[in-house]
C-alpha cells in the first residue's frame, strides 16, 4: 500500500502533543454538580423552564429543522418575530437571524466588503470575523488592538469605501473595544462600523441592550452590529442588525444566508422566549456584572493575575499552556468548571483561564469558585 496522503498529519499530531495543545471532546454530563463556569450561558436562561418550553413548542409546531433555506422554506413566523423584537430591542432599524453567530459575521463582513473595500481589522478580534475578512473580496488591513488612533491611520491611507471590524468585547480577555474612538474614526473617514456584540447582547447597555446601545451607535446609518443567540439568549444562532438597506443587501447577497439552513425553529423559539424574558427582568443584566466583578475582585484578593472585567468574562494568567490545562483539570476535579484557552486560540505566551460570570450565581457560589480557582492554582 502506498503511503496515506494523510501520514503528515501524523507529525502535527506530535507536535501538538509535544507543546501541551492536544485538545479534547468530552461530553458535558447533562445533570451534575459542577458548577459551571465555563459556558456562554452568561443570563442562566439555557435551561429556564420559558427557554426549554418554547423550544419543544417550536420543534413540535414547525418541525425538527428548518427544513431548508430561509429564502425557501426555512423561515417561520418564530423567525420574524425574533428579527422584529431583537432590532427593536437593540435599538436597530432591522435585524436578519443566520444559523449561528459565525454566519452572521462571516455574512455581515463579506457582504459589506466587495472588492476595492479596506477592512480595517482588529488584532484582537474572534475568528469568525477574522474569517469573514479572508473570505470578502476587500482587502484587510490589520491594526493593534483597541487602538482606534491607528484605525484612522489606516483609513487616512485609503480614498475608496471601507469598514472597521471590531468585537464590542473581546472573548478571551473580556476587555471592551473603546467604541466611540473607533464610531469617530470611521465618520473622520466615512466608513462603516461592523461590530460583532457577541458578549455584549444580555450584558451590556440599559436591560442589556447591548455595548452598540449603550455606547449610543445603535440605529445609526453606519453602524451594523451582529450578535449570536448562543451566549445571553441561551439557545443557538446569530443576527445582523442594522439598517434597513443593509439587512435587504445582505437577505439577496449574503452566502452563508442564502445557501444555509435557516435556523431550527426551536433555536428561533428558545431565544424568542429568552428575549421576552430579559425585557421582563432587565435585572439580569446588572447581575452578571456584579458577579464578573466579585469573581475578579476575589481572584484579584487571591493574588491572581485577573484581567478587570467589561463584560462578564474573567481572564485569568496561567503560567504555560501546560499549568493552564493542569489547573483547569484541578479546578474541574474540586468541582468548578473553567475554560482554558490556549495557542492557536491566544497568542504564545498568554494562555489563560477563561471564568465566566452568569447571573443566576449566588454569593457563595462565587465565593466557592474563587476559593477553588485559588486553590488549585497552588
Ligand atoms: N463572535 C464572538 C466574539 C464569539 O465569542 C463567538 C462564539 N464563540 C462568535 C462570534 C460565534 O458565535 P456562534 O457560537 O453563535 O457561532
Amino acid at each position: 500500500m502506498p503511503a496515506s496522503p494523510f501520514s503528515w498529519l501524523d507529525e502535527e499530531a506530535r507536535r501538538r502533543h509535544r507543546d501541551g495543545l492536544v485538545r479534547t471532546l468530552r461530553p458535558r454530563p447533562a445533570a451534575s454538580d459542577l458548577l459551571d463556569l465555563a459556558g456562554n450561558d452568561y443570563l442562566g436562561l439555557a435551561r429556564h423552564p420559558e427557554v426549554t418550553s418554547a423550544a419543544a413548542a417550536a420543534a413540535r409546531e414547525w418541525g425538527g429543522g428548518a427544513t431548508g433555506s430561509r429564502l425557501v422554506t426555512g423561515s417561520t413566523r418564530l423567525h420574524a418575530e425574533l428579527e422584529g423584537e431583537l432590532a427593536a430591542f437593540c435599538g436597530f432599524e432591522a435585524a436578519l437571524v443566520l444559523s449561528s453567530g459565525y454566519a452572521a459575521n462571516l455574512a455581515a463582513v463579506t457582504a459589506l466588503a466587495p472588492h476595492g473595500t479596506l477592512v480595517v481589522s482588529d488584532a484582537g478580534n474572534h475568528a469568525s470575523l477574522i474569517d469573514g475578512c479572508r473570505l470578502a473580496r476587500g482587502t484587510t488591513q490589520v491594526v493593534p488592538h483597541a487602538d482606534p488612533q491607528a484605525v484612522r491611520k489606516a483609513l487616512g491611507t485609503r480614498a475608496g469605501p471601507a469598514v472597521a471590524v471590531s468585537d464590542t468585547v473581546f472573548s478571551v480577555d473580556g476587555d471592551a473595544a473603546p467604541l466611540a474612538g473607533l464610531a469617530a474614526a470611521c465618520r473622520a473617514y466615512g466608513a462603516g462600523l461592523v461590530l460583532d456584540d457577541a458578549h455584549g447582547l444580555g450584558v451590556l447597555g440599559a436591560g442589556g441592550r447591548g455595548a452598540p446601545h449603550a455606547a449610543g451607535l445603535a440605529g445609526a446609518s453606519d453602524v451594523v452590529a451582529t450578535v449570536t443567540l448562543s451566549k445571553s439568549l441561551g439557545s443557538q444562532g446569530g443576527a445582523v442588525l442594522g439598517p434597513a438597506r443593509v439587512i435587504d443587501h445582505l437577505v439577496n447577497t449574503a452566502r452563508t444566508f442564502i445557501f444555509d439552513t435557516g435556523l431550527a425553529p426551536a433555536a428561533a423559539g428558545a431565544a424568542l422566549a429568552a428575549l421576552r424574558l430579559l425585557r421582563r427582568e432587565p435585572g439580569r443584566a446588572g447581575r452578571v456584572r456584579a458577579v464578573a466583578a466579585a469573581l475578579h475582585a476575589g481572584l484579584t484578593a487571591e493574588g491572581l493575575e485577573a484581567v478587570r472585567p467589561d463584560a462578564a468574562v474573567v481572564s485569568v494568567r496561567a503560567a504555560s499552556p501546560e499549568r493552564a490545562v493542569r489547573w483547569a483539570a484541578d479546578c474541574r476535579a474540586a468541582g468548578v468548571a473553567v475554560g482554558c484557552f490556549r495557542p492557536p486560540s491566544v497568542p504564545d505566551g498568554v494562555s489563560r483561564l477563561r471564568l465566566t460570570a452568569r447571573a443566576d450565581l449566588t454569593d457563595a457560589q462565587v465565593d466557592r469558585a474563587v476559593r477553588v480557582v485559588s486553590a488549585a492554582r497552588r
